[in-house]
Formats: structure tokens, C-alpha cells, sequence
């Protein structure tokens, strides 16, 4: 399995068990709160309390799973957040300034909403500058980034004066709506759990939307990514805010059913707790965060009993047996508990697969944005001098070269020859060192990839970049995302079904057209190599590209399947493409390309068309080290 695929699940462990299941997940989803709605008049009130407690941190949870689980960032300071939803609150309730000002325009049942405002507002100016400084490191520097400031907002709620230092804030009002007041934690309790499923609702709409599939490509995929078109330090920041406003949401809850705060429950504490219950739930899983808070706040409720009675009053043992379990979970169940219990109850639950086709309100169609096809022969693509060099070792020396529409280039030249670093010249992933390159006219030096996306160009992967564990649909409808519009908010509340509709046929008919339609909606990872490259041109394909830059494309390839990719070329070339293909097999490419260019220790040797490029001297010499025979054999 290739490295750069970064999740790679086994064709078994997807593999549906026999027979039909009994319920769908989304059945479960509706027994479980029609449940939860009938048992909570009778529900002894410690229980609702613990309840709304596990509806709190859930709702926090939730965000950390999208962050962390979905995203790949890690944050520690999440409780900070809920803090300050939870002080905006307090502040804007309880300050005589405020409070009376506000309730005489207002009136004093709104004030409470002003707050809520007040605190995503803050929140959000907050979470976007933290975001735009913290998310630009990588590696361990984040979730440090993240304890430290944790840390600082912790500090500050404690030593502002009008927030009451360590005291805190007391006589928060409870909330009232419509005359009917939510002091009691099973008034307060419904709202709570209400905004969690909403939360979950509206989560699991993004990620099931293509601003979602950028969102996934976040872990693990941003080199890919942007050269789709999406703008991933831009999804970064604003999946972290999207974070960083539910634990806001929370914090304000919060507020309002302890009518009073303090800084201790918004410490770093109860930012690792925090985060422990989204990985233990399962970091990937928006009902993980469900399963991780509650199991989570109940150990806690538990340990609090057991432990003093067992070791004494003196030490906070909660916080080792917390870390204890948390390796344990980790070394065990490394996605956490969530996919074992999804696993284990495959056999009764399971998503019946949807009808090949068969969007969901597929009956509204939207359009997709469509590329003019540009005239044959256009220049669409031009090398000038293009050089890069990586310290002492020039992979690319002053290479110039052009693409017309309607022609097929290829690249050759031995392994090391600097074809890879080429393409990514010309396709945005890194600068030359010296040298321009033009795209459809336009100078491109410094843009990122994904402004060549916007200007036509698709590109496929040496070493494939798929979302291992999505169908290949999915993957492949990422390639389309510049071709669609809706954002966050229009998927959170499903107004992108049109689109979403029209973007899922598109990924179809390329996958289709490139021969995969047996294996549309199986894991990417699950695909043979070879396969998993005809996924990627498939991907490039549904971006409607005018220029295609396809690395070792025949790779793994039988030798039906490679002449049907030769054909599928040949035929895109006849619509007009400018494709431009490294590629090691010279049967492949004799037969296919206009034009070669030969490139030998990052310099051009030779160009021209196939015959002239087989009987240049220097081309069988350099190439070929002399043994020219067998190249010439496998060509004809
Ligand atoms: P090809 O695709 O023709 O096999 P590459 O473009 O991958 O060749 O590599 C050309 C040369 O540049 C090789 O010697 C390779 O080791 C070197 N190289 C490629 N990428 C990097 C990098 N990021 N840093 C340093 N050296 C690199
Ligand atoms: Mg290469």
C-alpha cells in the first residue's frame, strides 16, 4: 500500500456481512431520541443532571471531533472557548451597566440572547486570530500552540476584576422563553440536548457535502487538496472557529443551568478531559463524541465515589486513572471505541447503499459550472527556462516547452530525470527557482495550485493521493469542487442538495467513462494500484480540465486496462485537451503522444515528435545507455 494514501482500509473490513440489517442508522438515530424524549419526565433528577452534564461536554465534543478526528488538529484549549460563552453571559446578565441598560431596551428575558451573541461574537473574533496565527504551524507546534493559550484566557477569566477573579459570577438568571422558564436542568435539559442534535444534524450535512470532503482532505490530503481548487488554510480556520462557536454554544448553556461561573471548570483540565472524549468516543465519528462524553462524565461521576474511599481524600488520582485508561483505549481501539461498536453491530444496523445514480433530491437539478473548450492548437501551457534547484542538486535545468490544445506530450527520461519536479512547477505545488511559467496566457509565478485549478489545469499524482477510506465517488467528486458554490452554512442546513446532486451524477459519468463503475462507491484503498491511478485522472477529469498533467498514469496497469487509458486519452485529446503524461512504458507512449520531450539529469535533450525522438543519437545514448534495440522492438 502506498505511503501518501493516508488511510488505508482493508477490503474485508468493508466488506458487508450477509444478509439485510435489520435497521438503518438513521432509524436507531430516531428510536434513541424518541427514547430519550419519552424517559425524561421520569428521569430521577440526578439523572437529568448527569444527562445535561454529558449534552454540555457533547456538544464540545462534537466540534473536537470535526477538529481533531476529521481534521487533524489538535486542540487542547478547547474548555477556554466554553468559558468564554459561558463569562459573556454572566457578564452581559449580571453587570448593573449592562444588564440594565440592555433590559431597558431590550427587556430582561432577552438579555440572555444578547448574551449568547455576545458570546459568538467574541468567540468568533477570538478563534479566527487564534486560528490565523496557531494554524500556520504544523506538527507538535499546534496543540502546544494550544495549551498556551488555554493557559492565558484561563489566567485572564481569573484576574479580570469585573468578572469577578477567582469568585467568579453569581445570580445569572435562568433562561426564559415565552413566559416558560428553563431554571431546572429538565427544563434546561431539553434545550440542551435539542442543540446537540441539531449540532449533530447540521455536522453530519457538512461532512456529507463538498465543502465536507475538502474538510476531510484536511488530514492527511492538503498537497492534493489544493490542487483541486480548495483553499485549505482558509477550511482550517474556519472548521476551527465552527469548533470553537459549539464550545461557545456550551459555555452559555452552561451559564445559564449553573446560574453561576468561576474559572475552574474552563481550566487546561478540562480541556484534555474534553479531548480525551472525543478520541476515546472515536475522533472520527460525530456520535463518538456522544459515546465519549458520556462515558467519560459517568467515569468521572464514578471515580469521584470510588477512589477516595479506596486511596484517600489527599491526591487527585482521577486525573492517573484518566491517563491510565486513556493509554489503554489508545493501545486498544487506536480510532477509538465508536468503529468497534459500529462494527459489531453491522450485522442489525447498516446503511442500505443508495441506488447507483440516485441522488438525494435528485429531481431539483443544479448546473455545474462549465469550461469553454479552448480551440485546438491554443497555447495552453508554457515552460520558459524553467529551473529548480534543490541546494546543490539542479532537478530541473532552464527547461522550456509548451502544450497546445489537442495534443498529447510526453515526458520521458530514467527515474531521477526530474519529470516529477517538473510537473510540479507547472502545476503550482512548488516555485521554480528561476523561470516563469504561463498558464492559458497568464503569468503564474507565486500563485498556489489551486489558482491553477481555477485556470484549467488537473493534474494526477505520481504517488496516488486518494482519501483512502471514502468511496471513490467522493474522492473523485472532489475533483469538481471549483464547479460548485455552496458553502458551510447552506450544507449545514442541506440547501445544497441540487448541487450536491449534480456534482455526485458528474463524478459518476467520469468514473464511469474511465471504467470504474463496478467500483464507484467501494474505499478508495481498497482499489488495486493501478485502479486507485485511473481514480485520480477520473478526479482531474471531473474538474472539467483543459489541461491535463498525468504522471506515470499506465503504472500498475494490465495491458487491456492500458489500452483502454490510451484510448480514453486519444479521445480526450480529439475533444480538445492539452495533455501532457510522464510515462515509463514506450509502447504506451510511442503510440499515443504528438509530441516528447527527453529529459536527462533535469535537462532537456532532445524534442520532437516519436520518430525523431527514437533515432536522436543523444536520446538513445543518454536513455538508453546504447541498447537501443529494445526500445525500438517494443515501439513498433
Ligand atoms: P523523476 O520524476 O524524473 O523520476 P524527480 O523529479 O522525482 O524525478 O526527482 C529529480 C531529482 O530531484 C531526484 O534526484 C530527486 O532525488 C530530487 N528531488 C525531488 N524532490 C526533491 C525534494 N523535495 N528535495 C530534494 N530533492 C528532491
Ligand atoms: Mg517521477
Amino acid at each position: 500500500m502506498n505511503p501518501s494514501s493516508s488511510t488505508s482500509a482493508s477490503p474485508a473490513a468493508n466488506a458487508a456481512p450477509e444478509g439485510r440489517p435489520l435497521v438503518t442508522p438513521r432509524v436507531l438515530t430516531l428510536v434513541f431520541i424518541v427514547a430519550l424524549a419519552l424517559a425524561w419526565g421520569w428521569l430521577p433528577e440526578f439523572t437529568v443532571s448527569v444527562l445535561s452534564n454529558i449534552g454540555l461536554y457533547a456538544l464540545v465534543a462534537v466540534g473536537l471531533v470535526l477538529l481533531t478526528g476529521v481534521g487533524g488538529m489538535t486542540s487542547f484549549g478547547q474548555a477556554a472557548f466554553v468559558g468564554m460563552g459561558a463569562y459573556a453571559t454572566a457578564w452581559i446578565c449580571t453587570s448593573p451597566t449592562a444588564a440594565g441598560w440592555l433590559g431597558g431596551i431590550a427587556g430582561s428575558a432577552l438579555v440572555p440572547w444578547l448574551g449568547l451573541l455576545l458570546g459568538l461574537v467574541l468567540t468568533f473574533a477570538l478563534a479566527w486570530a487564534l486560528g490565523a496565527v496557531t494554524l500556520k504551524l504544523s506538527g507538535h507546534y499546534l496543540p502546544l500552540c494550544t495549551i498556551a493559550w488555554g493557559l492565558s484566557l484561563y489566567f485572564l477569566l481569573g484576574n479580570m476584576e469585573f468578572l469577578g477573579g477567582q469568585t467568579g459570577i453569581t445570580g445569572i438568571p435562568p433562561l426564559v422563553v415565552a413566559g416558560v422558564s428553563f431554571a431546572t436542568p429538565r427544563m434546561l435539559g431539553v434545550v440542551i440536548w435539542a442543540v446537540l442534535l441539531l449540532a449533530l444534524w447540521a455536522m453530519h450535512n457538512l461532512l456529507d457535502s463538498r465543502e465536507g470532503r475538502a474538510i476531510r482532505a484536511l488530514k492527511g490530503g492538503r498537497l492534493m487538496a489544493e490542487s483541486m481548487g480548495v483553499d485549505t488554510a482558509r477550511h482550517r480556520i474556519k472548521l476551527f472557529v465552527l469548533a470553537a462557536l459549539l464550545a461557545a454554544i456550551s459555555g452559555w448553556l452552561y451559564a445559564h443551568m449553573q446560574r453561576f461561573v468561576n474559572p475552574t471548570p474552563f481550566n487546561l483540565n478540562i480541556g484534555i478531559e474534553m479531548l480525551f472524549m472525543a478520541v476515546v468516543g472515536g475522533a472520527g465519528h460525530l456520535w463518538g463524541a456522544v459515546l465519549g462524553a458520556t462515558l467519560i462524565t459517568l467515569l468521572k461521576e464514578k471515580l469521584q465515589d470510588v477512589l477516595p474511599a479506596l486511596l484517600g481524600t489527599s491526591g487527585n488520582f482521577e486525573v492517573v486513572v484518566f491517563g491510565l485508561l486513556m493509554l489503554f483505549v489508545l493501545q486498544r481501539f487506536a480510532d477509538g471505541l465508536w468503529p468497534t461498536i459500529a462494527r459489531l453491530a453491522r450485522r442489525w444496523v447498516r446503511e442500505v447503499p443508495r441506488a447507483a445514480g440516485a441522488g438525494p433530491a435528485a429531481s431539483t437539478t443544479a448546473q455545474l459550472a462549465q469550461r469553454a473548450v479552448p480551440a485546438a492548437g491554443t497555447l495552453l501551457l508554457q515552460a520558459d527556462g524553467v529551473s529548480k534547484r534543490f541546494g546543490g542538486l539542479v532537478a530541473n535545468n532552464d527547461i522550456s516547452m509548451t502544450l497546445k490544445a489537442g495534443e498529447v506530450h510526453a515526458l520521458i527520461g530514467p527515474n531521477g530525470a526530474g519529470k516529477s519536479t517538473f510537473f510540479n512547477m507547472i502545476s503550482g505545488v512548488d516555485d521554480p527557482t528561476t523561470g516563469e511559467v504561463r498558464l492559458v496566457g497568464q503569468a503564474m509565478s507565486g500563485k498556489p495550485s489551486r489558482a491553477f485549478a481555477s485556470l484549467g489545469l488537473g493534474r494526477t499524482f505520481q504517488h496516488v493521493r486518494l482519501l483512502g477510506q471514502r468511496s471513490v465517488v467522493e474522492n473523485v467528486a472532489l475533483g469538481a469542487h471549483l464547479r460548485a458554490k455552496r458553502g458551510w452554512l447552506a450544507a449545514m442546513l442541506r440547501l445544497d442538495r441540487a448541487e450536491e446532486a449534480a456534482l455526485m451524477a458528474e463524478a459518476r459519468r467520469q468514473i464511469e467513462r474511465c471504467g470504474l463503475g463496478a467500483h464507484a462507491d467501494t474505499p478508495a484503498a481498497s482499489l488495486s494500484l493501478g485502479q486507485q491511478r485511473v481514480v485520480e485522472i477520473a478526479r482531474a477529469l471531473a474538474g472539467q480540465p483543459s489541461v491535463l498533467l498525468l504522471d506515470e498514469p499506465a503504472a500498475g496497469l494490465r495491458h487491456l486496462e492500458k489500452r483502454a487509458l490510451s484510448e480514453l486519452l486519444a479521445q480526450l485529446r480529439a475533444e480538445g485537451l492539452g495533455i501532457l503524461v510522464v510515462e515509463h512504458d514506450m509502447e504506451f507512449v510511442m503510440n499515443l503522444a504528438d509530441r516528447i520531450t527527453v529529459l536527462e539529469f533535469g535537462t532537456v535533450i532532445a524534442t520532437g515528435t516519436p520518430a525523431e525522438v527514437q533515432a536522436n543519437p543523444r536520446v538513445l545514448e543518454a536513455y538508453l545507455g546504447g541498447a537501443d534495440d529494445e526500445l525500438l522492438e517494443d515501439a513498433r
